[in-house]
């Protein structure tokens, strides 16, 4: 819990990196044997790609960084939960353990695709919730 915590905390980083850079803030590490072997945040923009999520270019510069495709010995923290397309990518990964902060009832694979992820995948969720929800809110608040 309190390892959640502290790389949450390193998400939020991220996120704020992309909220600096006008993206949508969220942002992403992924943990193997407690060192930080990828960080990233959404770069739709950016690139123009509206693949350039968060978790799709942890999962990408991670098994670069290993030098194999799976991250099933690694964590892997998002500030908001992934949508369907991450979600998939996690279970292609087949990811050993998911962390995310707030909850995304609109675009959230949750709703639309409850049973995405990898069977072995652990997840865990609410980890800094309010914070990871706030840098949303702001950013929103400030397009409109
Ligand atoms: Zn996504």
């Amino acid at each position: 819990m309190a390892d959640d915590v502290f790389y949450m905390k390193q998400a939020l980083i991220e996120a704020q990196k992309a909220a600096d850079r006008g993206e949508v803030p969220v942002g992403a590490v992924v943990v193997c044997r407690d060192r930080i072997i990828a960080r990233s945040h959404n770069l739709t923009e950016t690139l123009n790609d509206v693949t350039a999520h968060a978790e799709m270019q942890a999962i990408t510069a991670a098994a670069n960084t290993l030098g194999g495709k799976y991250l099933n010995e690694c964590t892997l923290y998002v500030t908001v939960e992934p949508c369907v397309m991450c979600a998939g990518a996690i279970a292609w990964a087949q990811t050993g353990k998911l962390v995310f902060g707030a909850e995304d009832d609109k675009r959230g694979y949750q709703r639309y695709a409850p049973d995405a992820l990898h069977p072995k995948t652990v997840v865990v969720k609410g980890i800094l919730a309010d914070d990871c929800a706030q840098l949303m809110k702001d950013f929103f608040k400030k397009k409109r």
